[in-house]
């Protein structure tokens, strides 16, 4: 399993969804002084419009991998591939 940069594109409403944080947030001030800058998994700022974070990612070998729906892009974190069975779960598994 190899490291992807996922590439976070913020929604119209200005929110991505944070691995760290296992859930969807405002990419604000608050968000960027107080989680991204200590981050590490912060890769950069996707030219301004969101947040690339570089993570191990068993769903995908798509490097890098653009989320663009960020509540989709939660959704799909909750799901694990545990011996042949998808199997829903609440805790965040990255990082
Ligand atoms: S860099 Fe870290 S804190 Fe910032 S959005 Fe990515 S995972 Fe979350």
């Amino acid at each position: 399993m190899g490291m992807i940069n996922h590439i976070n594109y913020m929604d119209q409403d200005g929110h991505i969804y944070c691995c760290l944080r296992n859930k969807v947030v405002k990419l604000d001030e608050q968000q960027k002084e107080k989680f991204c800058k200590g981050c590490s998994m912060f890769a950069g700022t996707a030219e301004g419009k969101g947040v690339e974070c570089l993570w191990e990612d068993a769903r995908t070998a798509n490097d890098p991998w653009i989320a663009d729906d960020p509540r989709r892009e939660f959704l799909k974190n909750q799901i694990r591939h545990v011996g042949g069975h998808y199997v829903s779960s609440i805790i965040g598994f990255c990082g």
